[in-house]
Order: structure tokens, then C-alpha cells, then sequence
């Protein structure tokens, strides 16, 4: 063999090598991102994939409607919160926040406008450090006396995966200092937002909340219950307990757009039913704001609720849209 035939020969193994182990690559991760549940790397799929989403012909609802799950942060600006919002048909929103001083509160709600209000933690969130902070819980006693704070939240007593929390969370909820937090809330007529994606194994926290008369909470995401009887048995034996449908009713982002709809957005006649049946409990929301890529999905999974409730009568669809919300966090 003479030199220039042996380079052509190593030239075309070492190519061959590697086109083969970045094809292999390539299609290694293209499945990841598709199917359902399987190989889910956690870090945004997002808008990947085909997620069901059947056809509609009819009129979408047409009324008021606020969202009342959405969360602000200082990786997005202000103004493409503003400009999603506007090119939303969500006409206000209720906005979870890091801030919880008067000041800073006052800051964001000047740049924002009227149509938005605040929701706030009184947990630590740096680096995963989950845990509450005293200071915070004075923090809120001067933001709820100015008004600037219309509910507490979102508390993660069983989280899998947060971009802060990549290991997820999972919080004592019987500790003394968590149950002071629903104490504190009840206290200031504020509504709590807990995420737990193990609420239906928690029987004993519906106890805890029994205990606090004027405690309402707000089950995020329906709890993560799959099963509409056992929403309906919830809602039906625990007045205090309301909930909002974002993420399990979302085909546009977030884990139940790989791992399948709770509720879809044509719903079935047993989801339908129990909306209807607990109308005055139920609250819509998109979960926008862990990153941009959701933010600027909003006016879609505003459209996609319009449809949704088009398929209830009009006094529950309204309710669920926006009366629920005005009447729970008094604006
Ligand atoms: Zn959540």
C-alpha cells in the first residue's frame, strides 16, 4: 500500500467512526424527547413531541378569564411578562414571586400594572435549601397590610424536579414551622398554594388543614390525581380544598404533555361532571414562568382553556375562568 492509499484507507474508517457514533447519538436523544415516560431526561423537552390534541369546531368560551397559576422570575424581563399577557386572552394573573418586601413588591407591581397580583413563599429557595424563614413571615405581614399580597405560595411538600430543586423537594409538612405557615396565611386570609404531587397518599395533611378553620388551600396541578372519582370524593368531603388545573390539562409544555393529558382539552363526560359538580372550587392556571420558552407558549394554553370550558355550561365555566378567582383572593 503506498501513502497516499493508506490515508484515504485511515481517512475513511476515522470518518465512518465517527459519523456512525453521532448517528447513534443523534437518534439516541431524538427518542428521548419523544414518547411517553420513556427515557425523560428531566431538563426541558419542552415542545417537543407530539402530545394529543384533538380537533375542535365550536365556539371557544368568550368571557373573562385569569390566570391563576403563574410564577415571575428574574431570568425573564418584566416586559416580555407584560407582552405575553397582552397577546394573551388571560386578562389578569395571579403571579407567584421570589420578592416578598413591600418595596420590591411595589417596584414590580408599578412595571406590571393593575391586572396582576402577587403570590409569595416563605421559604428559603437558594440551591435547593427548601426551607422557611422567619424574616419572610414578617416580610408578609407588611406586604399583606399594603395590599400587595393576595395569597401564599407555591409551597412544594413533594416536588420531582424544579430548575432550582433539580433533586427535587420534599418538605415535612407535620414540622412545626410548616404548619405555622398555613397558621400565618389563615391568620391574614391568605390562600395557600401547595404542590404535592403525593396529595392523595397525605390523607393526614387534610387533617392538619381541618384544624385550621379559615385556612383555604389551593391543590396545584389537581393534586396529580389522576382518577376524577377521587377528585370528586377530595372536593366533595374537604370544603377548604380548591384546586387549579395547570399543567395536568396541558399539551403545550411540562410533564403531563409527555406523560398524557389528566384533562384534556375536548373533556370527557366524567371530567366534565366534575367540574361542574365543584365549579365554585376549581381555578384555571398556566404555570408560565420557570423559563421563556413557557412564557411564550401563554396565549396558547389560554386558547386551549377557552375550549375546555366552551364544553361546560356558562355559570361553571365562568366560575372556573374567573369568578372563583376574584371571590378566593378578593380583588
Ligand atoms: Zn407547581
Amino acid at each position: 500500500m503506498n501513502k497516499r492509499s493508506f490515508l484515504k484507507l485511515i481517512f475513511s474508517t476515522t470518518s465512518l467512526l465517527f459519523f456512525s457514533t453521532f448517528s447513534l447519538f443523534a437518534s439516541g436523544h431524538k427518542r428521548s424527547g419523544k414518547g411517553r415516560g420513556r427515557g425523560r431526561s428531566k431538563k426541558n423537552k419542552e415542545g417537543r413531541g407530539k402530545p394529543e390534541r384533538e380537533e375542535f369546531i365550536g365556539t371557544p368560551y368568550q368571557g373573562k378569564m385569569y390566570d391563576a397559576h403563574a410564577h415571575i422570575t428574574s431570568k425573564v424581563s418584566i416586559k416580555t411578562y407584560i407582552e405575553a399577557y397582552k397577546n394573551s386572552t388571560f386578562d389578569k394573573a395571579g403571579l407567584f414571586t421570589k420578592s416578598i418586601k413591600s418595596k420590591s413588591l411595589e417596584k414590580i407591581k408599578n412595571k406590571l400594572g393593575k391586572n396582576f397580583f402577587f403570590f409569595v413563599d416563605l421559604h428559603k429557595r437558594e440551591k435547593s435549601n427548601y426551607q422557611f424563614v422567619k424574616s419572610r413571615a414578617k416580610s408578609l405581614n407588611m406586604a399583606k397590610q399594603k395590599n400587595l399580597v393576595h395569597g401564599v405560595g407555591e409551597l412544594y411538600y413533594n416536588l420531582s424536579f424544579a430548575p432550582f430543586a433539580p433533586q427535587g423537594i420534599k418538605t415535612n409538612y407535620k414540622s412545626k414551622s410548616e404548619i405555622g405557615i398555613l397558621e400565618k396565611a389563615a391568620e391574614l386570609k391568605l390562600p395557600v398554594f401547595i404542590h404535592d404531587e403525593k396529595f392523595y397518599e397525605h390523607q393526614d395533611l387534610l387533617d392538619i388543614v381541618k384544624k385550621i378553620p379559615n385556612l383555604k388551600v389551593v391543590l396545584a396541578h389537581l393534586g396529580y390525581i389522576k382518577s376524577p372519582r377521587k377528585v370528586d370524593k377530595l372536593l366533595t368531603n374537604n370544603k377548604q380544598i380548591y384546586t387549579d388545573l395547570s399543567l395536568v390539562t396541558n399539551s403545550r409544555f411540562g410533564p403531563f404533555k409527555r406523560k398524557g393529558l389528566i384533562i384534556k382539552r375536548v373533556p370527557s363526560k366524567k371530567w366534565i361532571e366534575i367540574l361542574e359538580k365543584h365549579d365554585d372550587r376549581i381555578l384555571v392556571g398556566s404555570d408560565i414562568g420557570a423559563d421563556v420558552q413557557r412564557v411564550k407558549r401563554l396565549s396558547k394554553v389560554a386558547n386551549d382553556y377557552r375550549i375546555l370550558l366552551s364544553h361546560l355550561k356558562k355559570s361553571s365555566a365562568e366560575k372556573i375562568a374567573y369568578k372563583n378567582f376574584e371571590k378566593l383572593f378578593s380583588i
